[in-house]
């Protein structure tokens, strides 16, 4: 997967989501999105920052003062976005 463009790597990581991907998978596709500077925007979204479950199905979240706590059900880990 190292030679792929930027473009192509967009589209894996669409394909992949709508594919229910394993925590394996998302941490690949994380990195080769790193790796090539690729943004890879709402994705970062989709899954815990920390053990790569998939979100909503693993995740509670709460809504506080202008701030989304998503946290992960799998292993805690709270990832915060201001809502605008
Ligand atoms: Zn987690």
């Amino acid at each position: 997967m190292e030679n792929l463009s930027r473009k192509e790597i967009e589209e894996l990581i669409k394909e992949n989501l709508t594919n229910n991907p394993s925590p394996e998978m998302l941490k690949k596709l994380k990195q080769l999105a790193m790796s090539k500077n690729v943004k890879i925007g709402a994705l970062r979204k989709r899954f815990c920052r920390k053990c790569y479950s998939l979100f909503p199905i693993n995740s509670e979240i709460r809504i506080k003062k202008g701030i989304k706590n998503i946290r992960c059900k799998k292993c805690g880990y709270v990832t915060r976005y201001k809502i605008k």
